[in-house]
């Protein structure tokens, strides 16, 4: 009898493996369904109780000022009007841009400054997924083909102190929802760099400037279209540091895509 124990066990172990997936996918959007019933899911900008599918209460949503065709081509900033060619804020023609195409998914004011204040000092990487799909949404305007996503990297002792990367926890869930390649070693910060929030666009640029490197071999993506992912898009001088360092990658072209872009007409 003992001979046909092990057969059997992995005869079993063999059928557990087939019918577990199978078994899973009936199981758990039931069980989600449950979760939904016992916890419904909250407004990511208030809190409020939801229904249906959507992420943000009616209150929020119009709080939310998503970015669309109407935008600079190189930030994502709002324009007035109906833009139909790639036209530059003001913003980026006082301060020529080296990258290609830019854009964000929504601007960095009221509701969408809470999210991503959220995202980047409270640790609420629930904010991700939606985030990172509001993205995809936001990147069909950068003409990209395949692109490789390369996160704004944090310096170790930064990662330290918050645990987790912002930046790349996005271009993770975006690669994951569309598909797409994204690295997050390829760019890496070399030293840390103070706080750059009360500083001019100039003592950014200055204070970023050699902080930055590639690792690996530099052609890896050379001919693909690269995209720099970043939570904001301030003045531009982290996206513009990391586009000067990846430029030696000779890839096809280089955008910039950010959660949410400061309007500087706010
Ligand atoms: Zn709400
Ligand atoms: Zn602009």
């Amino acid at each position: 009898m003992r001979r046909w124990y092990w057969p059997n066990r992995l005869v079993n172990h063999i059928l557990a493996l087939f019918f577990f997936p199978a078994a899973m996918s009936v199981a758990l959007p039931s069980l989600r369904n449950a979760i939904d019933l016992f916890y419904p899911p909250l407004c990511l900008g208030c809190g409020e109780e939801l229904v249906g599918n959507e992420r943000l209460c009616p209150a929020c949503w119009v709080n939310v000022r998503f970015v669309g065709q109407s935008s600079c081509f190189l930030c994502g900033d709002v324009l007035p009007g109906d833009v139909e060619e790639d036209f530059a804020c003001d913003s980026c023609l006082r301060t020529p841009r080296i990258w290609d195409r830019g854009t964000a998914a929504m601007l960095y004011r009221r509701t969408g400054r809470d999210l991503v204040l959220r995202l980047k000092h409270q640790d609420r990487l629930d904010l991700v997924p939606p985030a990172a799909g509001w993205m995809l949404s936001a990147m069909a305007r950068l003409n990209v083909e395949n692109p490789v996503l390369i996160p704004v990297p944090l310096h170790k002792s930064r990662l330290w102190k918050r645990r987790y990367n912002q930046s790349a926890a996005l271009a993770k869930h975006m690669a994951r929802q569309g598909g797409l390649d994204w690295d997050g070693q390829f760019l890496q910060r070399q030293s840390a760099t103070p706080s750059l929030g009360h500083r001019t666009a100039e003592e950014r640029a200055v204070a970023l400037a050699g902080t930055m490197a590639l690792h690996g071999p530099n052609d890896r993506y050379a001919g693909r279209d690269l995209v720099v992912v970043d939570d904001v898009m301030a003045s531009g001088a982290t996206f513009t540091e990391s586009t000067r360092v990846l430029r030696a990658a000779k890839p096809k072209s280089i955008s910039v895509l950010s959660l949410a872009r400061v309007s500087y007409k706010d």
